[in-house]
């Protein structure tokens, strides 16, 4: 079992750990909401958890360009 990171505006994979077991808890994903949860994270096929998060070039990009937050699309 993996925990994969991956920038969900380039898909870029950022990180990935691997873990044999891990809680959530671990991962402070117990802080989110329900809907938080399922909107960041993905079970993949193969039992591996994949999470959202944002690369340091699209988080780079957005600091320097605000507007892009509006565009969720504008890197893809
Ligand atoms: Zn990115």
């Amino acid at each position: 079992m993996a925990i994969i990171y991956r920038c969900h505006h380039c898909h870029r994979l950022v990180g990935r750990l691997e873990q044999p077991y891990l809680e959530e808890e671990q991962l402070g994903l117990d802080q989110l909401t329900f809907e938080e949860r399922r909107e960041l994270i993905k079970h993949t096929d193969n039992g591996d958890i994949e999470i959202k998060t944002i690369c340091e070039f699209c988080q780079d990009a957005l600091d320097r360009n605000p507007f892009y937050h509006e565009l969720d699309t504008f890197i893809q």
